[in-house]
């Protein structure tokens, strides 16, 4: 049983519940569910589970009424969180409040997309977890405080915003490996943000104002024409 990763499926439709259970129990997750946001608040408490599944619509305490307990509660808040929506509005509901889930998928949907879905958060949050226990990144005169959430350029604390700041440390996390628009946009803004791929060049563009030397010849952040960017390993 070791490595299983155990999910907390939140659905009071007993046909869907019953669906996900098997099929997640299928791919070798432990999992448990939860008919009410009261009973998978309970469930959650002393933060046991990798992953929550949340339906926005349930009765009495609501998808978007968990998410934001589960997210407010140190204990919780470090547990992904998937909503699962019936409609595109609500989307932009979850969205607009901002909650804090990790990812959205949208009913109906079929057991192979969320299990995708799934896997990705899972990685994601793996990987974050790796990078948190105050991590610094330096590549030449560029330090970048995981802790701090903060990004230095020769001593100098640069002003980035929040996006910029993971877009700099996902691709610094990669150095050399090459990575297009739509895969940045997955990375980085989440897969159901509503943003172009068009939005990765002006952020790029943006970045490499703030870090680099000389933004018209990029040391740091580097273009593959015609494929999309990667960062240049020190030395190179
Ligand atoms: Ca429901």
């Amino acid at each position: 049983m070791m490595g299983q990763k155990r999910v907390l499926i939140v659905e009071d439709e007993k046909d869907i519940r019953d669906l996900l259970d098997y099929n997640l129990k299928k791919q070798g997750y432990a999992t448990e569910v939860a008919a009410t946001g009261t009973e998978a608040l309970n469930k959650s408490k002393g933060g046991k589970y990798d992953l929550i599944l949340l339906d926005l619509m349930l009765p009495g305490m609501d998808g978007i009424e968990l998410c934001r307990a589960l997210k407010g509660n140190p204990e919780t808040s470090g547990i992904p969180v998937i909503m699962l929506t019936a409609r595109a509005e609500e989307i932009d509901k979850v969205l607009g409040l901002e909650l804090g889930a990790d990812d959205y998928v949208t009913k109906p949907f079929s057991p192979r997309e969320l299990l995708a879905r799934i896997k990705a958060v899972l990685r994601r949050t793996g990987e974050r977890e790796k990078a948190a226990p105050g991590k610094q990144l330096k590549t030449g005169d560029i330090v970048i405080d995981t802790e701090k959430y903060i990004v230095k350029k020769g001593g100098a604390t640069l002003d980035l915003s929040a996006i910029e700041f993971k877009l700099l440390l996902y691709m610094a996390e990669r150095p050399g490996k090459v990575m297009g628009r739509d895969f940045l946009l997955d990375a980085v803004w989440g897969r159901d943000a509503y943003v172009e791929p068009r939005t990765v060049d002006v952020h790029i563009r943006r970045l490499r104002e703030k870090i680099e030397d000389d933004p018209s010849e990029p040391k740091l952040i580097l273009t593959k024409r015609g494929v999309g960017y990667f960062f240049g390993s020190d030395g190179n």
